[in-house]
Protein backbone atom coordinates (compact mmCIF):
# COMPACT_ATOMS: atom_id res chain seq x y z
CA UNK A 1 0.00 0.00 0.00
CA UNK A 2 1.19 3.31 -0.64
CA UNK A 3 1.13 6.03 2.38
CA UNK A 4 -1.70 7.87 1.58
CA UNK A 5 -3.73 4.29 1.29
CA UNK A 6 -2.32 3.60 4.77
CA UNK A 7 -3.43 6.73 6.10
CA UNK A 8 -6.51 6.86 4.30
CA UNK A 9 -7.53 3.49 5.82
CA UNK A 10 -6.37 4.55 9.02
CA UNK A 11 -8.50 7.49 8.74
CA UNK A 12 -11.62 5.78 7.59
CA UNK A 13 -11.66 3.51 10.38
CA UNK A 14 -10.85 6.11 13.13
CA UNK A 15 -14.78 7.72 11.61
CA UNK A 16 -16.28 4.17 10.94
CA UNK A 17 -15.70 3.59 14.95
CA UNK A 18 -16.48 7.01 16.30
CA UNK A 19 -19.63 7.24 13.89
CA UNK A 20 -20.07 3.71 15.65
CA UNK A 21 -19.88 4.79 19.52
CA UNK A 22 -22.21 7.57 18.25
CA UNK A 23 -24.60 5.15 16.77
CA UNK A 24 -24.43 6.69 13.66
CA UNK A 25 -23.68 5.22 9.89
CA UNK A 26 -20.51 6.34 8.49
CA UNK A 27 -21.95 6.97 5.21
CA UNK A 28 -23.42 9.76 6.79
CA UNK A 29 -19.74 11.70 7.11
CA UNK A 30 -18.23 13.07 3.94
CA UNK A 31 -14.22 13.24 4.58
CA UNK A 32 -12.82 16.25 2.73
CA UNK A 33 -9.36 15.59 2.47
CA UNK A 34 -7.94 19.13 3.02
CA UNK A 35 -4.66 19.27 0.37
CA UNK A 36 -3.74 23.42 0.52
CA UNK A 37 -0.11 23.89 0.25
CA UNK A 38 0.22 20.05 -1.34
CA UNK A 39 0.79 19.97 -5.25
CA UNK A 40 -1.62 18.57 -7.75
CA UNK A 41 0.44 15.27 -7.99
CA UNK A 42 -0.80 14.71 -4.43
CA UNK A 43 -4.35 15.07 -5.40
CA UNK A 44 -4.47 12.47 -8.01
CA UNK A 45 -2.39 10.28 -5.91
CA UNK A 46 -5.32 10.61 -3.12
CA UNK A 47 -7.58 10.46 -5.60
CA UNK A 48 -6.00 7.38 -6.94
CA UNK A 49 -6.24 5.92 -3.10
CA UNK A 50 -9.98 6.54 -3.71
CA UNK A 51 -10.25 10.33 -2.27
CA UNK A 52 -13.21 12.15 -4.03
CA UNK A 53 -13.62 15.12 -2.09
CA UNK A 54 -11.11 17.82 -1.55
CA UNK A 55 -10.63 21.01 0.43
CA UNK A 56 -8.64 24.20 -0.10
CA UNK A 57 -8.63 27.41 1.52
CA UNK A 58 -7.14 29.66 -0.72
CA UNK A 59 -8.85 30.70 -4.10
CA UNK A 60 -6.11 31.42 -6.08
CA UNK A 61 -4.92 28.00 -4.77
CA UNK A 62 -8.13 26.14 -5.75
CA UNK A 63 -8.00 27.83 -9.02
CA UNK A 64 -4.57 26.75 -10.43
CA UNK A 65 -4.47 23.28 -9.12
CA UNK A 66 -8.38 22.22 -10.09
CA UNK A 67 -7.75 22.79 -14.21
CA UNK A 68 -4.34 20.76 -13.49
CA UNK A 69 -6.21 17.74 -11.54
CA UNK A 70 -8.84 18.01 -14.25
CA UNK A 71 -6.10 18.39 -16.88
CA UNK A 72 -4.99 14.50 -15.96
CA UNK A 73 -8.31 12.85 -14.46
CA UNK A 74 -10.86 14.31 -16.97
CA UNK A 75 -14.17 16.32 -15.67
CA UNK A 76 -15.74 13.13 -15.33
CA UNK A 77 -13.17 12.17 -12.10
CA UNK A 78 -16.13 12.79 -9.68
CA UNK A 79 -14.25 14.83 -7.74
CA UNK A 80 -16.31 17.44 -5.39
CA UNK A 81 -14.31 20.77 -4.42
CA UNK A 82 -14.41 22.47 -1.63
CA UNK A 83 -13.22 25.72 -0.24
CA UNK A 84 -12.96 25.68 3.17
CA UNK A 85 -10.68 28.56 3.29
CA UNK A 86 -11.85 32.36 4.94
CA UNK A 87 -12.73 34.32 1.10
CA UNK A 88 -12.43 37.80 0.56
CA UNK A 89 -14.47 39.59 -1.60
CA UNK A 90 -12.26 40.26 -4.42
CA UNK A 91 -11.70 36.85 -4.64
CA UNK A 92 -14.85 35.38 -4.77
CA UNK A 93 -15.06 34.89 -8.51
CA UNK A 94 -12.59 32.44 -8.38
CA UNK A 95 -14.88 30.37 -5.42
CA UNK A 96 -17.75 30.87 -7.73
CA UNK A 97 -16.52 29.60 -10.79
CA UNK A 98 -14.35 26.68 -9.07
CA UNK A 99 -15.91 25.33 -5.83
CA UNK A 100 -18.36 22.64 -5.84
CA UNK A 101 -19.30 23.38 -2.33
CA UNK A 102 -18.33 26.48 0.04
CA UNK A 103 -17.69 26.09 3.68
CA UNK A 104 -17.16 29.40 5.15
CA UNK A 105 -19.42 32.46 4.50
CA UNK A 106 -19.10 34.69 7.29
CA UNK A 107 -20.10 38.09 5.30
CA UNK A 108 -23.49 38.76 3.90
CA UNK A 109 -21.51 40.42 1.57
CA UNK A 110 -19.80 37.28 0.25
CA UNK A 111 -22.85 35.56 0.00
CA UNK A 112 -24.08 38.15 -2.38
CA UNK A 113 -21.20 38.55 -4.20
CA UNK A 114 -21.51 34.88 -4.81
CA UNK A 115 -24.47 34.60 -5.78
CA UNK A 116 -24.17 37.20 -8.35
CA UNK A 117 -21.41 35.66 -10.05
CA UNK A 118 -22.19 32.13 -10.23
CA UNK A 119 -24.70 33.05 -11.55
CA UNK A 120 -23.27 35.34 -14.39
CA UNK A 121 -20.98 31.86 -14.60
CA UNK A 122 -24.46 29.80 -15.53
CA UNK A 123 -22.74 26.93 -12.87
CA UNK A 124 -25.90 25.44 -10.08
CA UNK A 125 -26.68 26.88 -7.22
CA UNK A 126 -23.50 26.64 -4.74
CA UNK A 127 -24.03 24.65 -1.94
CA UNK A 128 -22.81 26.86 1.04
CA UNK A 129 -22.07 26.37 5.25
CA UNK A 130 -22.49 29.39 7.33
CA UNK A 131 -20.06 29.64 9.41
CA UNK A 132 -20.40 30.09 13.32
CA UNK A 133 -18.42 31.37 16.13
CA UNK A 134 -19.72 29.70 18.83
CA UNK A 135 -16.49 29.71 20.98
CA UNK A 136 -15.17 32.85 21.22
CA UNK A 137 -12.26 32.98 20.37
CA UNK A 138 -11.12 36.05 19.03
CA UNK A 139 -9.35 34.30 16.33
CA UNK A 140 -12.26 32.41 14.81
CA UNK A 141 -14.08 33.55 11.99
CA UNK A 142 -17.55 33.48 11.43
CA UNK A 143 -21.03 34.84 12.48
CA UNK A 144 -20.84 35.67 15.81
CA UNK A 145 -22.95 33.27 17.84
CA UNK A 146 -20.99 32.55 21.20
CA UNK A 147 -24.13 33.44 23.09
CA UNK A 148 -26.92 32.25 20.56
CA UNK A 149 -28.82 30.34 23.15
CA UNK A 150 -29.80 33.62 25.28
CA UNK A 151 -28.70 36.42 22.70
CA UNK A 152 -31.97 37.77 20.56
CA UNK A 153 -29.72 39.67 18.50
CA UNK A 154 -27.31 37.22 17.64
CA UNK A 155 -30.68 34.95 17.19
CA UNK A 156 -31.99 37.77 14.46
CA UNK A 157 -28.62 38.12 12.81
CA UNK A 158 -28.18 33.90 12.09
CA UNK A 159 -31.37 33.91 11.02
CA UNK A 160 -31.03 36.55 8.63
CA UNK A 161 -28.00 34.76 6.64
CA UNK A 162 -29.71 31.61 7.00
CA UNK A 163 -32.77 33.54 5.38
CA UNK A 164 -30.04 35.26 2.80
CA UNK A 165 -28.75 32.17 1.18
CA UNK A 166 -31.79 30.24 0.94
CA UNK A 167 -34.00 33.54 -0.75
CA UNK A 168 -30.92 33.53 -3.12
CA UNK A 169 -31.49 31.49 -6.57
CA UNK A 170 -27.60 30.73 -6.82
CA UNK A 171 -26.73 29.23 -3.59
CA UNK A 172 -28.41 26.49 -1.62
CA UNK A 173 -28.04 26.50 2.12
CA UNK A 174 -25.64 23.65 3.41
CA UNK A 175 -25.76 23.88 6.69
CA UNK A 176 -23.09 25.06 9.19
CA UNK A 177 -19.27 25.35 9.58
CA UNK A 178 -17.39 25.98 12.90
CA UNK A 179 -13.85 25.35 13.98
CA UNK A 180 -12.81 24.34 17.33
CA UNK A 181 -10.56 26.55 19.53
CA UNK A 182 -6.99 25.08 19.19
CA UNK A 183 -5.94 24.12 22.43
CA UNK A 184 -8.63 23.34 24.25
CA UNK A 185 -9.61 20.49 26.44
CA UNK A 186 -11.53 17.79 24.81
CA UNK A 187 -14.90 18.68 27.30
CA UNK A 188 -14.74 22.22 25.74
CA UNK A 189 -13.94 21.11 22.37
CA UNK A 190 -17.17 18.79 22.30
CA UNK A 191 -19.27 21.62 24.09
CA UNK A 192 -18.24 23.86 21.21
CA UNK A 193 -19.36 21.22 18.15
CA UNK A 194 -22.64 20.19 20.40
CA UNK A 195 -23.94 23.96 20.70
CA UNK A 196 -23.34 24.14 16.97
CA UNK A 197 -24.96 21.37 16.70
CA UNK A 198 -28.01 22.21 18.85
CA UNK A 199 -27.51 25.72 16.70
CA UNK A 200 -28.46 23.96 13.37
CA UNK A 201 -31.43 21.80 15.02
CA UNK A 202 -32.69 25.18 16.40
CA UNK A 203 -32.57 27.19 12.87
CA UNK A 204 -34.07 23.72 11.38
CA UNK A 205 -37.21 24.34 13.31
CA UNK A 206 -37.02 28.14 13.34
CA UNK A 207 -37.32 27.78 9.04
CA UNK A 208 -39.53 24.82 8.75
CA UNK A 209 -36.79 23.41 6.89
CA UNK A 210 -37.38 19.72 6.39
CA UNK A 211 -33.92 18.85 5.41
CA UNK A 212 -31.71 18.83 8.58
CA UNK A 213 -29.04 21.47 8.51
CA UNK A 214 -25.27 19.82 7.52
CA UNK A 215 -22.35 20.11 9.93
CA UNK A 216 -19.06 21.17 8.47
CA UNK A 217 -16.39 20.00 12.06
CA UNK A 218 -13.82 18.81 13.11
CA UNK A 219 -10.13 18.52 11.80
CA UNK A 220 -6.68 15.97 12.28
CA UNK A 221 -6.68 16.62 16.35
CA UNK A 222 -10.68 16.71 16.88
CA UNK A 223 -12.78 15.04 14.30
CA UNK A 224 -13.31 11.87 16.56
CA UNK A 225 -15.38 14.21 19.20
CA UNK A 226 -16.79 16.43 16.00
CA UNK A 227 -17.91 13.13 15.06
CA UNK A 228 -19.54 12.23 18.09
CA UNK A 229 -21.00 15.98 18.15
CA UNK A 230 -23.12 15.25 14.88
CA UNK A 231 -20.72 16.10 11.78
CA UNK A 232 -21.80 15.11 8.79
CA UNK A 233 -18.47 16.77 6.99
CA UNK A 234 -14.96 16.28 8.30
CA UNK A 235 -11.83 18.51 7.05
CA UNK A 236 -8.93 16.39 7.40
CA UNK A 237 -5.37 17.30 5.98
CA UNK A 238 -2.43 16.23 8.23
CA UNK A 239 -3.98 13.06 9.32
CA UNK A 240 -3.69 12.19 5.30
CA UNK A 241 -1.09 13.84 4.47
CA UNK A 242 1.50 14.96 7.23
CA UNK A 243 2.71 18.19 8.73
CA UNK A 244 2.50 20.88 6.18
CA UNK A 245 5.95 22.70 5.50
CA UNK A 246 4.16 26.00 4.67
CA UNK A 247 0.88 28.10 5.92
C1 LIG B 1 -6.22 23.39 7.19
C2 LIG B 1 -7.66 23.30 7.50
C3 LIG B 1 -8.24 22.08 7.89
C4 LIG B 1 -7.45 20.80 8.06
O1 LIG B 1 -6.59 20.89 9.15
P1 LIG B 1 -5.74 19.62 9.64
O2 LIG B 1 -5.38 19.98 11.03
O3 LIG B 1 -4.58 19.52 8.71
O4 LIG B 1 -6.61 18.43 9.55
C5 LIG B 1 -9.60 22.06 8.12
N1 LIG B 1 -10.36 23.16 7.99
C6 LIG B 1 -9.85 24.35 7.62
C7 LIG B 1 -10.75 25.53 7.49
C8 LIG B 1 -8.49 24.46 7.36
O5 LIG B 1 -7.98 25.64 6.99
Amino acid sequence: MSEIQERYTAVLQKIARAAEGAGRSPDEITLVAVTKTWPAETIVAAYKAGLRHFGENRAEELAEKRPLVTAQLGSDSGIVWHFIGALQSRKTKLVAEHADVFHALDRLKIANRLAAQRAEYGLAPLPTFIEVNVSGEASKAGFDCTRWEESATQQQKIRTVVQTVCDSPALTLAGLMTMAPWEAPPHEIMTIFQRTRRLAAWLQAEMGRQRPLQLSMGMTDDFELAIAAGATHVRIGRALFGERTAH
